[in-house]
């Protein structure tokens, strides 16, 4: 695995000239980020400082931007928490620190952090490539790269069919190790006219431009590995609707993180052919016929529920005549339709519901002198669950909870 090297160069390489002063030429940091992103390690002189906010007159700590986080570490061992840009210079959040203008220091990124996003950078950059190939209209909305979660957001037409074949396309991509390499080109050079850019983001007379190989070329000023082979393997772990920001959201992972995931999915998926009786090739067909039996199932389960519920014989309790049932899947409106017929003349009920959610109904005719909601609310209580409504009519319930399924269907 390359990187966290430690470098001590000045500046002086063609990019820190680049990125290193502006128009007005006031100082900026020297981002040793751009000329070298595999230093970890590097001395620089304290410019200034405000409070915890610490100015260098360079530095190797990346201050975050096109979705990836800014990098964490230490100046002379104490943590920089946060970091932020202003005016072209990089500012180092130093809690504690007492650096003083002029003070040399030894800065130290977090080199397993750092490396992790940008691999997770460089393959946000082959993946999107990979799904524009697909689908040229394709629009990048969003990206998020951070340690825990790493994601593009996009607008566009897309299907699981479209995510698999771009994976296909990153993987053979990462075999062959595609170089990643970094240029700096005119704002108006026609070649251009192939790479991803927004030119309304770009801020001066060039464009730094990232390739991969001769399949990608992208406008960016983030951090990159210098091939695409050390990202190992790239995976979606999750494809879902991304509505109203964008179309979708794919989340992914890269390196010894995507193969453990590919791991445990292939495992699920193993385990759950077997438990359905089916081969892993044909378990999206074995499940499919799973839900429909289980709502045919759940259908005719709701059709006798109906019928009990159509059907229940009243005890006489103190001269009114009281209803009651327990069922297992009942919806809330046929419940409360029921129970307001039934008390629709000198009567009471007593009904419940223990589906996904078990609820409860109380409920008794006028000329019957019962508060229902306190009833409700007693019966309730001790489940940790609650209720409310009229003193003639009151319903409740509780949450579900986990490994506890009510299926009992019947008049109790
Ligand atoms: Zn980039």
């Amino acid at each position: 695995m390359p990187g966290g090297k430690i470098v001590m160069r000045r500046p002086g390489h063609p990019m820190e000239r680049f990125y290193g002063a502006d128009s007005c030429n006031r100082a900026m940091t020297v981002r040793l980020y751009h000329s070298d992103p595999y230093a970890s390690g590097f001395s620089a002189t304290v410019v200034s400082t405000e409070g915890e906010w610490v100015a260098l007159d360079r530095t190797a700590f990346y201050p975050g931007g096109g979705g990836q986080e800014a990098d964490r570490g230490t100046l002379n061992g104490l943590a920089v928490t946060e970091l932020k840009q202003s005016s072209g210079t990089v500012l180092h959040r130093v809690p504690g620190h007492s650096f003083a203008p002029g003070q040399e220091v030894e800065g130290k990124v977090d080199w397993d952090r750092r490396y992790e996003l940008m691999k997770g950078h460089t393959g946000e950059h082959l993946l999107f490539s990979r799904l524009h190939e697909l689908c040229p209209e394709m629009e990048l909305v969003k990206i998020a790269i951070g340690p825990e979660r790493k994601s593009v957001m996009v607008k566009g037409p897309l299907d699981w069919e479209m995510v698999l074949e771009a994976q296909r396309m990153a993987l053979d991509a990462i075999e062959g190790d595609l170089p990643v390499t970094v240029s700096s080109v005119p704002k108006d050079d026609p070649s251009l006219a192939d790479a991803r850019i927004k030119m309304e983001r770009i801020h001066g007379d060039e464009v730094r431009v990232v390739s991969i190989g001769d399949i990608d070329r992208a406008a960016c000023a983030g951090v990159h590995i210098s091939s695409v082979g050390e990202l190992g393997m790239l995976l979606v772990t999750k494809f879902t609707s991304a509505r109203p920001a964008a179309d979708f959201e794919v989340e992914f992972e890269v390196g010894r993180a995507a193969k453990l995931t590919a791991l445990q999915l292939s495992s699920a998926a193993l385990r759950s052919a077997e438990a359905l009786g089916a081969r892993v090739q044909d378990l999206e067909r074995a499940l499919g016929n799973a839900l429909r039996e289980r709502e045919m199932q759940a259908q005719q389960l709701r059709g006798y529920e109906e019928k009990a519920l159509n059907e229940l014989i009243p005890s006489r309790v103190g001269g009114v005549d009281l209803y009651s049932g327990l069922f297992g899947a009942m919806d809330k409106r046929t419940l409360l339709d029921a129970a307001a017929r039934l008390t629709a003349e000198h009567g009471a009920c007593v009904l419940g519901s223990a589906g996904e959610r078990f609820m409860l109904v109380i409920a008794c005719s006028p000329d019957v002198d019962v508060d229902c909601s306190a009833l409700v609310n007693e019966a309730l209580a001790p489940e940790g669950g609650k209720g409310g409504g009229k003193r003639h009519f009151a319903t409740g319930g509780r949450r579900p909870r986990s490994g506890r399924r009510t299926s009992w269907c019947g008049p109790s």
